[in-house]
């Protein structure tokens, strides 16, 4: 399982030398993963546009309760939240731009990751060319490029131009389109204003209530890191996973090493199941620690092999999940992940990623 706080730091709880040449050239492949939303960013790019030009914080509200109980999946209640913001996405991005705080030392641990061979990977619930954009923004489109995004990806487009491609695909599929369309599709839009915009995720696993089952991701970046190992005299790589939500939590148990945000609900969490874990509270803590036990697996392992902290046991998640308490639906955040049908009140705990206290709301 990923290693806990009070983890020793080696065999003899010292911490090992850092230079030895022996071990020059013996490096663990160490991948990282992180949530975005909470995690990389203090905010919620979905909060801060569906607050700001959507559907509101009080509908919002309604949403998550009607989310929390059970009556509508996460999918169901994103899309109506992306479907009420009509802005252009230049506006919607100039707020983000003003709103957003990104993690005082992220862009110093990414460098670091860059100048250590560390891939860095976000994994989201977002909408891609939304997180990719604000990555341009905040670090700058040379260094974004060298992170891989996994989210959903989105249509956001003028909806007069939307509406035109509806009515052409289903001119397409039938000759009488033009008889019907709905607000105003079979015109090309032309009813709509000409500031109306259409935002729609297109969802990574549609057939997810979740939209995007972020352990189905995590478990495919961990076989593909483990493929491209797989010819290094038998590596194995360390895996890495860094958030702040329960949501985080189907992607938190394919990790060796799991990161929570201080004080937040995946922390909370992590404390009321004893799963282990290291706090952060920014970046560069989680930037010591990886260097920590890079210099401790290197002495324990010389990178060969299993590192020294390890995850065996996929299904340990798994388990704890289906062990909760019912009273508390948040926590059963891995049904899908096991290949069972999820169910309302597992996909509102997997499917938000807000910030504590209430771990049941829809973010991005
Ligand atoms: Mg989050």
């Amino acid at each position: 399982m990923p290693s806990a706080v009070s983890t020793p730091t080696a065999p003899n709880g010292k911490v090992p030398p850092t230079n030895n040449p022996e071990l020059a050239g013996k490096k663990r492949k160490i991948v990282c993963f992180s949530d975005f939303d909470g995690t990389i960013f203090m905010q919620d790019t979905g909060h801060v546009l569906f607050d700001t030009y959507g559907c509101g914080a009080a509908r919002r509200a309604e949403l998550d309760a009607q989310l929390k109980s059970g009556e509508r999946s996460f999918k169901d209640v994103s899309e109506e939240m992306w479907a009420s913001l009509k802005v252009p996405f230049d506006d919607g991005f100039a707020v983000m731009e003003r709103t957003l705080e990104m993690d005082a030392d992220f862009q110093a641990f990414h460098r670091y990751c860059l100048e250590n061979d560390i891939p860095f990977n976000v994994i989201s619930a977002g909408l891609k060319p939304i997180l990719r954009r604000v990555l341009d923004r905040f670090l700058g489109e040379d260094e974004s490029a060298r992170i891989n995004i996994v989210a959903n990806d989105a249509e956001i487009t003028p909806a007069a131009a939307a509406a035109a491609a509806a009515a052409a695909a289903a001119a397409d599929a039938d000759n009488n389109s033009s008889r019907e369309g709905g607000d105003g599709a079979a015109d090309g839009g032309k009813n709509e204003k000409e500031s109306s915009w259409r935002w729609r995720p297109v969802w990574r696993h549609d057939d997810s209530a979740l939209g995007h089952d972020k352990a189905i991701s995590m478990a495919e970046a961990r076989r593909e890191a483990e493929r491209a190992c797989a010819g290094e005299d038998g590596a194995v790589p360390l895996i890495v996973f860094i958030g702040d939500g329960v949501s985080d939590l189907p992607a938190a148990r394919e990790a060796d090493v799991l990161f929570a945000r201080r004080g937040l609900r995946l922390e909370e969490y992590c404390r009321e199941h004893g799963i282990a874990y290291t706090p952060f509270d920014t970046f560069a803590d989680v930037q010591r620690e990886i260097q920590h036990i890079k210099e401790e697996d290197e002495a324990a392992t010389g990178g060969r092999g299993a590192p020294a902290r390890f995850n065996p046991r996929a299904n340990l998640w798994r388990r704890i999940s289906n062990n909760s308490n019912p009273a508390k639906p948040a926590l059963a955040a891995s049904p899908a992940a096991a290949g069972e049908k999820p169910d309302p009140a597992a996909a509102a705990a997997a499917g938000q990623g807000g910030s504590a206290p209430e771990e049941t709301t829809v973010s991005a």
